[in-house]
């Protein structure tokens, strides 16, 4: 890779400041005594080397949250509203750049990266609003010439450890209201899109906030990750990504009995009842399914049709997956981005052999593209017929590819769903109300979409149940993550 070409992929920003690859500590931006590399997964280019910081670089950013906790949770919370929506009008200004560096660093197509950003983006201003509406309340007691009250405090240092599907978003969903409810945060992003999160930090320190109060940290996780878990300073850690880490993270957690916020994998049932429409059905798994190229939490793991729709659902699918154009997400026409890298194109190809070992028919793609594209593509596949005991049914599969299962009743589909240990997002097609209501109380998910393939928003709840995860980001319930609960009893007043 010369060094012309690096050049080239930075010269994609308008905005050439926010191309940043040392980490954002305590205000300045630090260089590490290693580094590691970023490439381009739709061509295998080296992007940028970013500086590894190491434990020595967590330590310090922790102390410098720590220190910046002491002002920054006295602020008002209008003060802090007023920097946050700086924050996000900078972010606004700035969308196609950051979509860029979204494109660059994972590949998704350059207009889901634009959505990404603005999506984002709506996590800070939503926090802002609600930083101003962080309530107490007051309470009757039992003791005569007492009364009682409750506030909200700020938790204090939380360190987040972000994943790369949304390099951007899974960023602002949890320091906005973080901030919004004052306390401060040390990053950690995933090592495959550093660049996003300090392109954030730059913004940030433009909006003004205050050194000390966002911290970026960059380098081996395994490093990175224990200063975070055991530094007493620290809180609250917020995660997300896979279970397995998620449950590494609670257990390093659980020594200082601090706060977990977890958002793990998911294995989304998409159930299409016989009385929906197979078309719009159809539109919904594809939103649902084959956005990021499948690589998020939520897309749809198993596609559940009743046999009265069945037939109508893979000949509608199968028409709109057919159509799906994978490339490179700067290409304009480009449908489908590349996966994360090639050993997610393995991973993914070894559960479609699996599935095609187990009896299931692939009527859509089910090969690696990496020798026509040039990248971690995998072709859009569909497959029906298989097993619902298969890994492809059983493991999170985080590529694009849809497997259809076909049962009868609403118990047996009920029992199918909830077989599995995950409980993130289900989604039910159906106009039928009584069935709606019977189904989404017997559904063990945290979020239901009903005639609908995109659950979350800056104003709702956002987390899963069972082995999904802890806790809820979007709404009040994300600002609240971050708030202790503080009880206060005055007595002698009469
Ligand atoms: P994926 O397999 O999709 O990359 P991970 O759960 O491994 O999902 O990664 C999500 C985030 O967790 C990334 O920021 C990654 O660097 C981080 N991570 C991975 N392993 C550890 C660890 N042992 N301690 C702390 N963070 C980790």
């Amino acid at each position: 890779m010369s060094v012309a070409e690096l050049t080239s992929a930075a010269e994609r920003l308008k905005d050439q400041s926010l191309w940043q690859t040392k980490s954002y500590i305590d205000g300045e931006w630090v260089e590490g005594s290693a580094s590691f590399a970023v490439t381009n997964p739709a061509n295998n280019a080296l992007l940028a080397d970013v500086a590894d910081v190491g434990a020595a670089g967590a330590r310090q950013a922790v102390a410098a949250a720590s220190r910046a906790f002491e002002t920054w949770k006295k602020t008002s919370p209008f003060q802090r509203a007023a920097l946050l929506m700086r924050w996000h009008q900078l972010i606004l200004e700035n969308v196609d750049d950051l979509a860029a560096l979204i494109t660059l660093e994972m590949g998704k197509a350059y207009r889901e990266a634009q959505g990404e950003v603005v999506y984002g983006a709506s996590f800070i201003e939503w926090s802002a609003e609600e930083a101003k509406r962080i309530h107490g309340e007051t309470m009757a007691t039992p003791f005569p010439g007492t009364r009682g009250w409750t506030t909200r405090q700020p938790i204090g240092v939380v360190a987040c450890i972000t994943p790369w599907n949304f390099p951007n978003a899974m960023i602002t969903r949890k320091c906005a209201p973080a901030l919004a409810a004052g306390c401060t945060m040390v990053i950690k992003p995933a090592p495959e899109t550093p660049l996003s999160a300090l392109a954030l930090a730059v913004l940030a320190e433009r909006a003004g906030i205050p050194k000390g109060v966002f911290n970026v940290i960059c380098g081996d996780a395994e490093q990175l990750g224990p200063v975070m878990t055991e530094a007493p300073d620290v809180r609250m850690i917020g995660f997300t990504g896979s279970t397995a880490v998620g449950k590494l993270l609670m257990r390093q957690a659980a020594d200082g009995v601090k706060r977990v916020a977890l958002e793990l994998g998911g294995n989304a049932p998409f159930i299409v009842m016989d009385d929906a429409d197979p078309e719009v059905a159809a539109d919904g798994i594809i939103a649902s399914k084959y956005r990021v190229s499948g690589q998020t939490c939520v897309s749809a793991n198993r596609i559940i049709a009743q046999p009265g729709i069945a037939d109508a659902l893979v000949a509608a699918l199968q028409k709109r997956v057919d159509a799906l154009k994978p490339g490179d997400g700067f290409d304009g026409s480009t449908d489908i981005g590349p996966l994360i890298h090639h050993e997610a194109v393995e991973r993914v190809d070894a559960l479609v052999k699996d599935a095609r070992d187990s009896g299931a028919t692939i009527l859509a793609g089910g090969k690696p593209l990496t020798d026509e594209l040039g990248g971690a593509f995998y072709a859009p596949t569909l497959i029906e017929g298989g097993n619902p005991s298969m890994d492809l049914a059983c493991f999170e599969i985080f590529g694009p590819v849809a497997s259809i299962y076909r049962a009868e009743t609403e118990d047996e589909i009920i029992k199918l769903a909830n077989d599995t240990p995950y409980g993130l997002a289900a989604y039910l097609y159906t106009n039928d109300v009584t069935r709606i209501h019977r189904m989404t109380e017997a559904l063990e998910y945290g979020m239901i979409g009903v005639n609908a393939p995109m659950v979350g928003a800056a104003s709702t709840p956002f987390g899963g149940v069972k082995e999904s995860g802890i806790g809820r980001e979007g709404g009040k319930w994300g600002v609240e993550e971050f708030t202790e609960l503080r009880y206060v009893l005055l007595g002698g007043i009469e």
